[in-house]
């Protein structure tokens, strides 16, 4: 090639690139986590959150879609129980509870497999249990079958836990600490009787969350570059996974125009938090669930905090990127795919996939997930870059 052409060609690049610089990344981060905050799946600030990234995906000349889809919205308020006339104790409601203000015997029924509840007097009763051997959801089946209003599970570990049905249980239920479970289990051996009052506050309902799709108005797409939008409920997210969220509007930003954003849909999954909802409903949505016209997707979830950034995946696809990307500090390439993140369900529809990631975040999960860390967003945002080039057929002969 002619070194004009080249020069013109690197200019081009380095347009195309301008946006993915750290800082104008972080711009995007700061919206999400400061300005809107907590994005929990089916609340407000997740909506406000979509409205934002839809807003902008439209301002950088995308057509966009709202995919909506229905999930169980469950919050625990807060639960307590008091037991006779002692004082009334804060209890771990376990995820998925109905809320309940119900008073009732206690009686104790070890595992709450089958045989321990069968021959017991469990109807009416609020079932105190072990943890463990079964699911807690099918403790509270069994209980619910035998009768029982409600389930208070104690922990086989000292210390309480937090413990979930994993779907909306039959029975409410609580999570109570080993210490607490065998005061109540000797004073019933010893003959007590019991009388157990529940307060479990919870919001147990159907709700809507949504995806944001944006394409080009031209062209056949068929790359996904996505992460999720949605935070949990204890926290901003930053990291997990506005840091993802924002790689991805920087990318369609930058991309706006040329022949990759007409290959490429640029998703914000929903309620990811929640079990990778927006992802399945995405596939879910393809003609017949099959992969179609998808080539590849790229999942950027939560790389801003972290000692590497680890990029696994497709073989094929790990491999490419390592061609067009190499090795860089601080960034790790798997044969093996560690996170559960929004590829899995793509990855299950037979599409290849490349997952961008970052462990040991210590504040994941929690009010102070706020800390992004320098040069990980443009890190993210550049090797993307160059596999969307790649894929997309526009070759990659420039350094970036
Ligand atoms: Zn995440």
């Amino acid at each position: 090639m002619r070194r004009t052409a080249l020069l013109f060609l690197s200019l081009l690049i380095s347009v195309a690139t301008a946006q993915l610089a750290d800082g104008d990344i972080r711009g995007f981060v700061l919206d999400l986590a400061e300005g809107i905050g907590i994005r929990a799946a089916g609340t407000a600030g997740e909506r406000a959150a979509a409205d934002y990234l839809e807003q902008r995906f439209r301002e950088f000349g995308y057509q966009t879609e709202l995919q909506p889809f229905p999930f169980t919205y469950f919050q625990d308020l807060g639960s307590a129980y008091q037991v006779g006339q002692g004082p009334e104790v804060n209890a771990s409601t376990l995820g998925f509870s109905p809320p309940a203000e119900l008073s009732a015997p206690l009686v104790f029924a070890n595992l709450g497999r089958i045989q321990d509840l069968r021959g017991r007097e469990v109807q009416g009763r609020i079932v105190l249990l072990r943890r463990g051997e079964i699911p807690f959801l099918e403790k509270a089946q069994n209980a619910a079958r035998a009768g029982a209003v409600a389930i208070m599970v104690f922990n086989n570990r000292p210390g309480g836990f937090d413990g979930t049905y994993g779907q909306p249980g039959p029975l409410p239920g609580l999570a109570l600490s080993r210490s607490e479970g065998e005061d109540l289990l000797d004073r019933l051996q010893a003959g007590e009787v019991l009388q157990a009052t529940l307060s479990i506050n919870t919001t147990l309902e159907e709700r809507t969350s949504q995806n944001v799709i944006a394409r080009w108005p031209t062209g056949t797409a068929h790359l996904v570059v996505g992460g999720h939008y949605d935070s949990v409920a204890q926290g901003p997210g930053a990291n997990d996974n506005a840091s993802g969220t924002a790689v991805v509007l920087a990318l369609a930003q930058a991309f706006a125009g040329t022949p990759v954003a007409e290959q490429t849909i640029f998703v914000a999954f929903g309620a990811e938090e929640e079990g990778l909802l927006g992802s399945q409903a995405f596939v879910s949505a393809l003609p017949g669930g099959e992969p179609g016209d998808i080539t590849a997707m790229i999942d950027i979830d939560q790389i801003a905090v972290g000692n590497t950034l680890f990029v696994g995946g497709t073989p094929s696809l790990v491999n490419l990127t390592r061609e067009v990307f190499g090795n860089h500090e601080g960034m790790q390439y798997l044969t093996e795919l560690r996170a559960a993140s929004d590829h899995v369900p793509f990855q299950n529809a037979g599409i290849p996939v490349l997952v961008l990631n970052r462990q040991s975040d210590p504040n994941n999960h929690t009010a102070l997930d706020t800390v992004i860390e320098p040069g990980t967003l443009s890190l993210a945002a550049e090797l993307v870059a160059a596999v969307l080039r790649e894929l997309a057929g526009e070759g990659n002969t420039v350094e970036l």
